[in-house]
């Protein structure tokens, strides 16, 4: 494992020393599925929607720190009020800034593993001790029982629904049960969320349950990784907390312009939000017909598949077919796992048809 060097990790926080340098390894693939992107384009008309929105942006000034007219659409799009948004530079940055406001020594982030590796990260950066409540690890569902004897212990609580990367939804019933017992906060990293339905989303709870934060992306349906913007939804005071911790600048007013386009136009989304849907349910199906795979159930963009000799096919696809697709298999409990965004149907066929070749090969 890569480490800092000996000068270095005298100079850095100690709690820094044994961090990972940033891997800047970086293959440019012909078929990328291995970061969960929308792989569609922005639909045409709302591209030059977008593109006028920037062009008529001015670059001389500083953004809007707290993004007023976006947040002002992302609460009519939810139903709350404006006070109950927080625009932030991805849901990446809201995260740093969930556990930089409410984590520290003296707090503790229960996560469900295995999920989203970005929490325990931030966590470590923000010091503050992770507790790990399980899963079945057959199904990947949420020994339920277990997380809220951890909830009850714990002041912050992060669940993400539809999980990365096992793809499985949290009930609604059981967040609100995890609500009553945590006694600090409860996210719900509703990243995927759309591809699930926005029927299966916590945001409806929020007026019942003022300790509930959800967190939203436009990286991963809205087709709009690159422009790096996401959002919290959550009660005023615990906005205000999010507000004030955030680098104040952190929107930039091109990504402001651009995203306040693609909320407005959100329902020229549903048409490709159900094409992927639709080829989610054809791989699934695909895969599942394969006996030498294992495959997950998914309610979000990708699936999580087990399979002999996984690392080596996940670098022979990348080598040989240049196709990237992310490898788990070194992770605690998926073990012989990677994980498949849903592609284009092409990008589907051509996956489909590289895995079948290599698991011929390797057998
Ligand atoms: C992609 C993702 C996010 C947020 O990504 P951003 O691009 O930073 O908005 C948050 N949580 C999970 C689980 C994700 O997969």
């Amino acid at each position: 494992m890569a480490r800092l060097s000996d000068r270095v990790r005298a100079l850095v926080q100690p709690h820094l020393a044994d961090i990972e340098p940033y891997d800047p390894s970086f293959t440019p693939c012909r078929i990328n599925l291995s970061a969960n992107e929308n792989t569609y384009p922005v639909p045409d008309g709302v591209r030059e929607r977008v593109d006028a929105a920037l062009a008529s942006t001015p670059l001389n000034r500083y953004p809007d720190p707290m993004s007023h007219a976006l947040r002002a659409e992302i609460a009519a799009r939810h139903g709350v009020a404006p006070a109950c948004v927080c625009v932030g530079n991805g849901g990446d940055e809201l995260l740093y800034n969930y556990l930089l406001a409410f984590g520290g020594r003296a707090s503790q982030l229960l996560v469900c593993p295995p999920c989203f590796s970005e929490y325990e990260f931030f966590a470590s950066l923000a010091q503050t001790p992770v507790r790990r409540a399980g899963r079945d690890p057959r199904t990947f569902e949420l020994d339920e029982e277990a997380v809220l004897a951890s909830a009850h212990w714990s002041k912050l609580t992060v669940v993400t629904s539809p999980n990365n990367p096992t793809g499985g939804l949290v009930p609604l019933s059981f967040v609100e049960r995890l609500c009553h017992v945590c006694r600090g906060l409860v996210m719900v990293d509703e990243a995927y969320i759309e591809f699930a339905g926005e029927d299966a989303s916590a945001a409806q709870l929020l007026d019942r349950h003022p300790n509930l934060v959800v967190l939203r992306t436009l990286s991963k349906a809205f087709g709009a990784a690159g422009i790096r913007c996401g959002y919290v939804l959550a009660a005023p005071d615990v906005i205000e907390a999010f507000a004030a911790v955030r680098q104040i600048y952190s929107v930039n007013v091109l990504s402001q312009a651009a995203a306040l386009a693609l909320v407005e136009s959100r329902a020229e989304f549903a048409p490709v939000v159900e094409r992927i849907v639709a080829e989610r349910e054809r791989m699934f199906a695909a895969l599942s017909a394969d006996p030498r795979v294992k495959v997950w159930p998914s309610r979000a963009n990708f699936l999580l598949v087990r399979m002999p000799m996984a690392s080596r096919i996940r670098e022979r696809l990348r080598d040989e077919y240049s196709m990237l697709v992310r490898d788990f298999s070194y992770a605690p409990g998926l073990e012989g796992c990677l994980r498949i965004t849903v592609g284009t149907p092409e990008e589907n066929d051509e996956v489909l048809a590289a895995l079948s070749a290599l698991l011929d090969e390797e057998a």
